[in-house]
C-alpha cells in the first residue's frame, strides 16, 4: 500500500474538545463538522465529540447520516435547507436550520410542516455574506414570533475579522443591539471570537477550526494557544537522487542545487492535497529531523533536502504535518491557511485515514 496516510488522534480532539467547554463554560458547545469535519472524518469526529451540545454541518445529507448513526443532539443545517424537500426533511427529524433569507420563510410558509422547525435567524451584522440586515430583524421576529410552523428562533450572527486586528467590536455592537432587545438565544463566537472576546461566547459558542487543533490566528501558534493537532499526515521516502550543483529537480525550474545534493522523493503531492503552491523552504520532517521541501509539488510526490540527513534512505518516515510540524507553518509557507490544507487531504479522497485513541 502507498505510504501516505492521515492519522487521527481522538485524544487530542477531546482535549481541544474540553479545553473549549472549561473556558466557555457558561455556553452551550456547537461543533462544527462541516467540510467532514475538516478533513477529519465526519462520523468518527462526531462519536469522539458526543458530548457537544450540538453540531453544525452543512448539507442535508449530513444530518441524515448522523441521525441514522443515533446521533440525537441538536444539529444545525449552517446555510438551512435549499428546497421543499429539505424543510419536510429537517421538521421530521427534527433538525434545526439557519433562515438567512426571504426565499427560505416563504419555502417554510408553502410547506407547512406538521412538526414546527426550530431556526437560527442569521443577521447580517457587517460579514455581508449570508443574514438578513440588522434593520429588519424587528419586524421580521414579529411576523416569525406568530408563524406556528416555527418553534423555538435562535438570534445568530457570525464575524468577518474575529482573528484580525480590525476584531469584533463593530459587529459585536450591532449583534447586542438587537439580542438584548429580546428573550431568544444568541449565537455569535466562531474559534477566534472564542478565544479572544470572551463577551462574544453568549448561548453558544461554535468552534471549528480550533477543535482540530489548529490556530485561527496568523501571528499565534496552535501550541501558544495550548491547542492540540488532532491530523497528522505521514509518508515515506520511496526514492533518493543525488543531483550535482546546477541541476534542478521536479517540474519547471523552480529549484536549482547550489552544491551537490541528496534529494529525497517523498509519496505525498498535490493530488492528495498537499499545497501544490508550497514554497521551497516549506518544513518537513525526516526520521524525526527537520528539512525542508524544494522544488515544485508534482500530483503524486515532492522533493525533500536530505543533504544533512545521511542516515535518511528509502522507507524513511516523513511527517508532512503533525506532532512536529504545525499545519499552519506549512500553510504560510503555502499563501494560505490551515482550514484550506486538511479540508483538502479529504477532499482528494486518496488519503487513508486512520484513527488512534478513538
Ligand atoms: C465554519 C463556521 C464556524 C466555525 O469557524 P472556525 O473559524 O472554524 O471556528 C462557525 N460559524 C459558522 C457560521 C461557520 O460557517
Amino acid at each position: 500500500m502507498r505510504p501516505l496516510k492521515a492519522t487521527i488522534d481522538h485524544k487530542a480532539l477531546l482535549f481541544n474538545f474540553n479545553y473549549i467547554k472549561k473556558i466557555a463554560s457558561k455556553s452551550k458547545v456547537m461543533s462544527v463538522l462541516k467540510a467532514n469535519a475538516y478533513g477529519h472524518n465526519l462520523l468518527d469526529v462526531a462519536k469522539t465529540l458526543i458530548n457537544s451540545d450540538g453540531f453544525a454541518i452543512l448539507s442535508i445529507e449530513e444530518a441524515l447520516l448522523l441521525r441514522k448513526n443515533d446521533f440525537n443532539q441538536s444539529i444545525l443545517l449552517l446555510e438551512g435547507f435549499f428546497d421543499k424537500d429539505e424543510v419536510k426533511i429537517a421538521s421530521k427529524l427534527r433538525i434545526n436550520v439557519v433562515v438567512h433569507n426571504q426565499r427560505q420563510i416563504d419555502l417554510i410558509d408553502q410547506v407547512k410542516p406538521d412538526i414546527p422547525l426550530n431556526i437560527h435567524l442569521k443577521i447580517n451584522t457587517g460579514m455581508n455574506r449570508l443574514g438578513f440586515p440588522s434593520s429588519e430583524v424587528d419586524y421580521l421576529l414579529e411576523s416569525l414570533s406568530s408563524n406556528s410552523y416555527i418553534e423555538d428562533i435562535t438570534l445568530m450572527t457570525h464575524f468577518a475579522t474575529a482573528d484580525e486586528k480590525e476584531g469584533i467590536d463593530k459587529q459585536f455592537k450591532v449583534f447586542t443591539q438587537i439580542t438584548d432587545n429580546y428573550n431568544h438565544s444568541a449565537s455569535a463566537a466562531n474559534s477566534a471570537a472564542i478565544l479572544k472576546f470572551p463577551e462574544s461566547r453568549l448561548d453558544w459558542v461554535r468552534p471549528g477550526i480550533m477543535l482540530y487543533g489548529l490556530s485561527p490566528f496568523q501571528d499565534k501558534t496552535a501550541q501558544d494557544l495550548g491547542l492540540k493537532p488532532a491530523m497528522a499526515l505521514t509518508s515515506e521516502i520511496i526514492a533518493l537522487q543525488d543531483i550535482k550543483s546546477g541541476e534542478s529537480v521536479g517540474y519547471g525550474l523552480d529549484f536549482i542545487a547550489k552544491q551537490n545534493m541528496k534529494i529525497g522523493i517523498v509519496a505525498c503531492g498535490y493530488g492528495d492535497g498537499y499545497p501544490r503552491h508550497a514554497k521551497n523552504g516549506t518544513p518537513v520532517s525526516v526520521d524525526g529531523n527537520l528539512t525542508c521541501l524544494i522544488g515544485r509539488v508534482s500530483m503524486d510526490m515532492l522533493y525533500v533536502d536530505l543533504s544533512n540527513l545521511p542516515d535518511a534512505q528509502i522507507g524513511s518516515q516523513v511527517e508532512l504535518w503533525g506532532e512536529s510540524i504545525s499545519v499552519d507553518s506549512v500553510a504560510q509557507f503555502s499563501g494560505t491557511v490551515g482550514y484550506e490544507l486538511v479540508c483538502a487531504i479529504s477532499a482528494s479522497q486518496r488519503v487513508p485515514l486512520r484513527n488512534i485513541n478513538a
